[in-house]
């Protein structure tokens, strides 16, 4: 699988996205870094996880709550 390929699962990490998404795309119009379409947008995936404390995160955040299905998931800082 190449670089540009579409993602087909969440990076691990704390964020993810679960299979609610509808890949309504909202998202990613906050945060090209952090999220991805699946292969006809059918999903999105969190395709980095963001460092913590940076815009990405706090861009990443917004989208979270803006997500109409609520469906961008925090598990959390790693311990
Ligand atoms: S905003 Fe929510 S429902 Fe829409 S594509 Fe992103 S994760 Fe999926």
């Amino acid at each position: 699988m190449g670089t540009t390929d579409p993602p087909t699962q969440n990076a691990g990490g704390r964020y993810s996205i679960t299979e609610e998404c509808d890949g309504c795309g909202l998202c990613v119009s906050y945060s090209a870094y952090s999220f991805a379409a699946s292969a006809y947008a059918a999903r999105y995936f969190v395709i980095r996880q963001p460092i913590e404390g940076s815009e990405e995160e706090a861009l990443l955040r917004d989208a979270m709550e803006q997500c109409p299905l609520s469906c961008i998931r925090d598990d959390g800082p790693a311990t």
